[in-house]
């Protein structure tokens, strides 16, 4: 029987990319699933393995020392044309595999079951697969509990998902963007690149919650980042940090570039009406910290930068306040 969603290989992709989760780093919980295939199974090799447009990309695996493989060999390449599992008893004997270079040498592999990794809308984004050098019979029990260890992968990919994006405004979260200002630090320390901070917070909203109720609210809220996602370079993010408090990350940029783009961001919402009902125009005061080694925690750069947003509260909202570099984050 045909499946359009099998077929339908850029809405694949889409399915993939939305979990942001290609060269990211090692993850226990995945890497727990993978040792688990080895032992239950009884197999030496084990993967979660990703299927990119031109690799297959193992976000755990077990028993060999790869990160990627060409699509083209990838037996998981074919997991994901299926619905149910793929079992290769050996592949010296499958037409398919029997001259794959995975197979004719290292890790020489002969025996296979993969099990595609589905995503909520039925999308296969990846499998699951248990690998061994032996010809092999996988038994129904087995299969099966590959089957819920599949299920178990695809449920951590979706609440890594949740975790690390805003519902209402699809921004990183507070945890997700303390993770990015954590890994700006870290390249500060180790190889001095910069990178500042704009907080913000629009201004005086309350009153358009009272105003207009807060459906009407959120429009604002969901306006704003959308403008923002709109306004900033790739490499910049977007964080949801409170109710209508934002952060956006500037790496490889000074105090100087990052008051200018502050400044770019702040001209932008109060020039732009958010669409809705009624439309709207709203404001909001930036505070701008550049990373200096004075304030080296996540915790003290956001406290510094929430000084100079308050700075910039107090002097009449709607303008962008920049901290000193002899700032004190303790005040
Ligand atoms: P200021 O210019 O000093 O920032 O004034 P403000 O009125 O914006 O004051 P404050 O930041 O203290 O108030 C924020 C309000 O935002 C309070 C809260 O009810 C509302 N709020 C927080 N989260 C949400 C949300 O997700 N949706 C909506 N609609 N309102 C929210
Ligand atoms: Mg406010
Ligand atoms: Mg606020």
């Amino acid at each position: 029987m045909l499946d359009p969603k099998l077929m339908d290989e850029p809405a694949r992709m889409a399915a993939l990319e939305r979990y942001e989760v290609l060269d990211t780093p090692g993850e226990a919980s995945f890497d727990r699933i993978t040792d688990l295939v080895r032992s239950i199974l009884d197999v030496p090799i084990s993967a979660v393995s990703l299927v990119d447009a031109d690799r297959q990309w193992f976000k755990s695996i077990a028993g060999l020392d790869a990160r990627q493989t060409a699509r083209d060999i990838a037996f998981c390449a074919h997991t994901i044309s299926q619905r149910g599992p793929m079992v290769v008893t050996d592949a010296r004997e499958d037409a398919r595999f029997r001259d794959n270079p995975l197979v004719t040498g290292d890790p020489n592999i002969r025996s296979y079951a993969g099990i595609p990794l589905e995503t909520p809308d039925g999308y296969n984004i990846g499998s699951l697969c248990a690998i061994d050098t032996v010809p092999r019979q996988f038994n129904p029990g087995q299969i099966a509990i590959l089957q819920s260890l599949a299920a178990l992968v695809v449920e951590q990919l979706e609440l890594r998902r949740i975790a690390e994006r805003d519902h209402l405004t699809g921004a990183l979260t507070r945890r997700a963007f303390l993770g990015e200002m954590n890994r700006a630090i870290a390249l500060f320390e180790r190889h001095q690149r910069p990178a500042s901070l704009l907080l913000f917070d629009i201004d005086h909203f309350k009153r358009i919650n009272d105003s207009h109720g807060h459906p009407v609210g959120d429009q604002v809220i969901h306006g704003i980042a959308r403008l923002c996602t709109g306004l900033r370079r790739p490499s910049d993010s977007l964080g949801r940090l409170g109710g209508e408090e934002f952060g956006i990350l500037l790496p490889e940029t000074c105090r100087e570039d990052a008051a200018r783009a502050a400044q770019r961001f702040c001209e932008a919402i109060a020039a732009t009406e958010i669409s809705g009902a009624p439309p709207l125009r709203a404001t909001a005061s930036f505070g701008v910290a550049e990373l200096r080694a004075d304030w080296p925690t996540s915790e003290s750069w956001l406290a510094v930068a929430d000084m100079a947003l308050y700075e910039a509260k107090r002097s009449g909202r709607n303008r962008i306040a920049v901290a000193r570099h002899d700032a004190s984050h303790a005040a």
